[in-house]
């Protein structure tokens, strides 16, 4: 298939984008956290090929994109934590899960009666929502398994002919998906099905209660399922294994020392600090230890570069704040594997 490539997106090049959205097609374009890729939410068949250009799994249901929360009740049964959260993080980097309405078709949630509903505030996604007319479902625009894209360099390498537009939005601000929520059957709290840009922090100036998914930081016991199905499986992977090192500043820049002496075929994902003792030959530096923000922007962006090693060696990031995304994502792309130093 050829992929038209909108470099520089004005009205009458997203209003394409929109009409092939509305026909049917596929749309790659850049939001706040990752691109997505994107089809018409109420149309069976677009879910179908966002799964197959992708590689997806088709039980890793979609998360629908609106122009407006006000929009939310055409789509899904909302409630008073919905627009409590609306009112104070949309739109933003939030995903909530709701019950379903019959005019979202079950390939959009993988049979669920849930869908995730978020509210894009990049405004390239807002304005092709608005111009399509119809909520946009829309997984990250990579290859399934592998990081996620965060510059239009990305989605072309993963995308480009295998989808109909491509749109180049720069590079996406916050770097990690978006959190995603599920109020508690109370109504009262959250679930934290996934950590992202709105930090737990955050998430407690609205309820009193929020119950992170175990599967966030350890893995789950053969047989349990996570509460968001794409937690399930491994994602995120560089092409290379990745080791996570646990310990303290000293101890991980004398292991990775010694390996790199040992000549071992290998990459170091460490900070801006470790680059003084490591040097610049295959390291590649998540950004300064103290920015977790900047961790978080760059994090898929590194994983992405490092060349075919054998190994790739990282520090264990913190988990305060917008560092529990990350340090999700990265305990994932490693399958968990942790060598404490
Ligand atoms: P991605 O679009 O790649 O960010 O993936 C969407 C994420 O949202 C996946 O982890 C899905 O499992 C999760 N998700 C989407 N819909 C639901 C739902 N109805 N219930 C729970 N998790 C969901
Ligand atoms: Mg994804």
């Amino acid at each position: 298939m050829t992929t038209e490539k909108i470099l520089h997106p004005d009205t009458a090049s997203l209003k394409r984008a929109a009409a092939v959205i509305r026909s049917g097609g596929l749309v790659a374009f850049p939001t706040e956290t990752v691109y997505g890729l994107g089809g018409n939410a109420l149309d069976a068949e677009a879910a179908v090929k966002i799964y197959r250009a992708k590689g997806r799994p088709s039980d890793n249901p979609l998360i629908i994109h609106l122009a407006d929360a006000r929009d939310a009740e055409k789509y899904c049964v909302t409630n008073e934590m919905f627009y409590r959260l609306a009112d104070a993080f949309c739109p933003g980097p939030l995903t909530v899960i709701l019950p379903k309405k019959d005019c979202i078709p079950y390939t959009v949630t993988g049979g669920l009666d849930t869908v995730a509903v978020r509210i894009p505030s990049h405004p390239i996604a807002n304005a092709l929502i608005r111009l399509a007319g119809v909520p946009i479902a829309a997984p990250s625009a990579n290859l399934s398994g592998k990081p996620s894209p965060t510059r239009f360099s990305h989605i072309e390498h993963d995308l480009d002919g295998r989808v109909d537009v491509l749109i180049d939005g720069g590079e996406c601000d916050f770097g990690v998906e978006s959190t995603i929520v599920k109020p508690t059957d109370d109504g009262k709290g959250l679930h934290l099905l996934r950590p992202g840009g709105i930090t737990i922090e955050m998430l407690l100036t609205v309820t009193d209660t929020v119950i992170p998914d175990k599967c966030l930081t350890e893995k789950l016991p053969e047989g349990t399922r996570p509460l968001a199905p794409g937690m399930m499986y491994r994602h995120y992977a560089p092409d290379a294994p990745l080791v996570l090192l646990e310990g303290s500043d000293e101890a991980f820049l004398s292991f990775v020392s010694e390996k790199l002496k040992a000549g071992e075929d290998c990459g170091v994902l460490c900070y801006d600090e470790d680059l003084a003792v490591l040097g610049e030959h295959r390291t590649i530096s998540l950004g300064p230890k103290d920015e977790r923000n900047t961790q978080a922007h760059r994090l898929f962006e590194c994983l992405r570069a490092f060349p075919k090693v054998e190994r790739i060696y990282s520090r264990m990031p913190s988990r305060e704040g917008i560092g529990l995304a990350v340090f999700n994502r990265l305990i994932k792309a490693a399958g968990y594997c942790v060598i404490k130093l």
